[in-house]
């Protein structure tokens, strides 16, 4: 690339081809041999050759971290879209996971329920199956007792009874004990219900 070199401010008519270092300046030929006689310099073309060659090498680099950064960030982007399905996807699972155990207990708790009404309902039955059948014997025992004589203070009241005219007495029931079931709930399962759950995979 060619570089247009400055005119000499002191000599108008040549050209500065030469940077002093010791004063900082550009100089031409005729200052050279003047005002900077003995001072270091260089040539002013390759100084600006080696410095631009260093500023594009430098612009290089800021223009390549420049497009990395800019991948980076749509990479970002599309990182944020595949996370944020990737959470969602995890809440719902979560959730229809949990509907589902609250489906199964929902579940136990009306299969529970039924074994109790069941043996409910047998153990009603039991108790009014006795209950009628104490009764009824209630009754036959009083119907009996209006054959017998109340008072036995005469030999003719004693004499006519005829144990024939009373029928027997029906076996007196032993009463049949009920013992409704017993829950014993499960309460060790309910406290560990996080390690029962599942497990979040981090
Ligand atoms: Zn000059
Ligand atoms: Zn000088």
């Amino acid at each position: 690339m060619e570089i247009t070199l400055p005119k000499c401010k002191a000599h108008e008519s040549h050209t500065c081809e030469f940077f002093c270092k010791q004063c900082e300046a550009v100089i031409c030929g005729k200052c050279l041999v003047s005002f900077h006689k003995k001072h270091e310099v260089e040539d002013l073309e390759d100084l600006c050759k080696s410095k631009g060659e260093l500023i594009a090498k430098e612009h290089d680099m800021v223009r390549n971290a420049i497009s990395l950064y800019q991948q980076l960030e749509m990479d970002i982007a599309v990182e944020e879209q595949v996370m944020k399905d990737q959470y969602r996807i995890i809440e719902t699972d979560i959730v229809i996971h949990a509907e589902k155990l609250e489906a199964a207990v929902k579940k136990a708790k009306e299969q529970f329920l039924e074994q109790v009404i069941e043996k409910r309902v047998d153990d009603v039955l039991l108790l009014e199956q006795q209950r009628k059948d104490v009764i009824r014997n209630l009754e036959e025992a009083r119907s009996m007792e209006l054959f017998l004589p109340d008072r036995l203070d005469t030999c003719e009241k004693i004499l006519s009874f005829c144990k024939l005219e009373v029928k027997s007495l029906p076996p007196v029931p032993k009463l049949q004990r009920i013992s409704p079931p017993e829950f014993v709930p499960d309460t060790d399962h309910l406290e560990r219900i996080n390690d029962h759950f599942g497990n979040l995979v981090i």
